[in-house]
């Protein structure tokens, strides 16, 4: 079992900016902790030096209160576990598990390997596949082979690089909840990699969010979603993301695109220095009035562009006139995200009674308490 200390962990290539910046992260044993973030913020790399295929340029990595900085990828005795599961086709699911014990070759009698392998099998309910070949095992099979390996070499931590990636989204839906039984099963420290936010949400008791290099939140995943603590985390984590609107600050109102509301009473002191703020909605926070009534809500009447109708749901789309003061937070944000983010027009998630269609006009109502606030300047939630 491993206690896992990330400590102000740096990794530059060559003189360039900083893949991974200064990240501290203290993983508990047996934890499941999620590394998300967009393309290229470093996540794999920060994966790798923790496994040991990327050297540090600074800071400590600490496995079970020892430095293991430059100890040899097989002597951390980490288990990543490959998106394509590295099983070898030729041979059996029991010969594919054995494999790390035949490797450390006259380590373990026969009868050992045997009985190693039979208990893992037994963890994985994999007993009745043993004696069958990969290829006619389905993938959730295939990555609890992986996971075996791993287990046989009791190995103390499991790491994963974007396993599903590759998998259709049913697929992918699959074995997500394979891995999270598994994991909670075995009660192994497992650090995952993935930048789909279904993932990071669903799978980990704790969820690292990283952008260009830089840690920006550790926190579980609820509150992720209901305290982010910046812009970033607050447009990356939620789909459809949340929606960001520009507020002029007036005295004691913050006026945004649709409507005015009273500034309240705990933010005052806070937005007081601002002449305008963002203020992010969740897209569940907004309601249709006539179906869902908000007491001390502030409600606005307007036209809806776009629906999208779900089943379960419908998404309405209200476009609006972004403030250009507020312009190059949100510039920045959009190029940070990858461009995810909607930047001119409100979205809506109305729940499946509201039957309302494009070019309607409607009141819609929010509660001033769900609304964020974020400093336009630095991108931090204020509330
Ligand atoms: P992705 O989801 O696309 O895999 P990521 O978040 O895992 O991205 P990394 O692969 O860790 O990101 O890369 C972080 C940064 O480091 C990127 O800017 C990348 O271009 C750079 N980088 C990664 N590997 C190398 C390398 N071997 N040499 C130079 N730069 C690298």
């Amino acid at each position: 079992m491993a206690h896992i200390e990330l400590k102000h962990l740096v990794k530059k290539y060559g003189d360039g900016f900083p893949a991974v910046n200064d990240v501290s992260l203290d993983i508990a044993d047996g934890e499941f902790v999620i590394l998300v973030g967009p393309s290229g913020c470093g996540k794999s790399t920060l994966l790798r030096m923790v496994v040991g295929l990327e050297d540090i340029t600074s800071g400590e990595l600490d496995i079970n209160e020892k430095r293991v900085n430059d100890l040899a990828p097989r002597d951390r005795n980490l288990a990543m576990v490959f998106q394509n599961y590295a099983l070898y086709p030729h041979l059996t699911v029991r010969e594919n598990i054995a494999f790390p014990l035949r490797l450390a070759k006259g380590k373990h009698s026969e009868a050992e390997i045997q009985a190693k392998v039979d208990r893992a099998a037994e963890m994985l309910e994999l007993t009745e596949h043993l004696e069958r070949k990969p290829a006619n095992l389905s993938g959730g099979q295939r990555q609890r082979v992986a996971m075996g390996r791993a287990i046989v070499r009791e190995a103390d931590a499991f790491l994963f690089d974007e396993p599903l990636s590759n998998l259709d989204a049913k697929l992918r839906g699959q074995m997500r909840t394979e891995i999270a039984r598994m994991q909670r099963r075995l009660g192994i420290t497992t650090i995952y990699v993935t930048h789909d936010q279904v993932e990071a949400m669903t799978l980990g008791d704790r969820v690292a969010v990283l952008s260009k290099g830089i840690l920006q939140q550790v926190a579980s995943p609820r509150e992720l979603y209901e305290q982010p603590v910046n812009l970033f985390v607050a447009g990356f984590i939620g789909s459809p993301p949340m929606n960001f609107l520009p507020a002029q600050v007036d005295g004691n109102t913050l006026k945004l695109p649709f409507v005015d509301v009273p500034i309240p009473d705990d933010l005052a002191e806070k937005v007081a220095n601002h002449d305008v703020v963002i203020v992010g909605l969740r897209p569940e926070e907004i309601k249709h009035e006539e179906v869902n009534p908000v007491d001390g809500g502030a409600s606005f009447n307007a036209v809806v562009d776009v629906t999208e109708w779900l089943g379960n749901e419908q998404y309405a789309y209200v476009p609006f006139d972004a403030d250009p003061k507020v312009g190059q937070a949100l510039a920045d944000l959009d190029r940070d995200l990858d461009g995810e983010s909607l930047r001119t027009q409100l979205v809506v998630n109305l729940d499946s009674r509201s039957r309302i269609l494009e070019g309607d006009e409607v009141t819609f109502v929010f509660s001033p308490g769900s609304m964020h606030v974020f400093d336009p300047e630095t991108g931090e939630n204020l509330t």
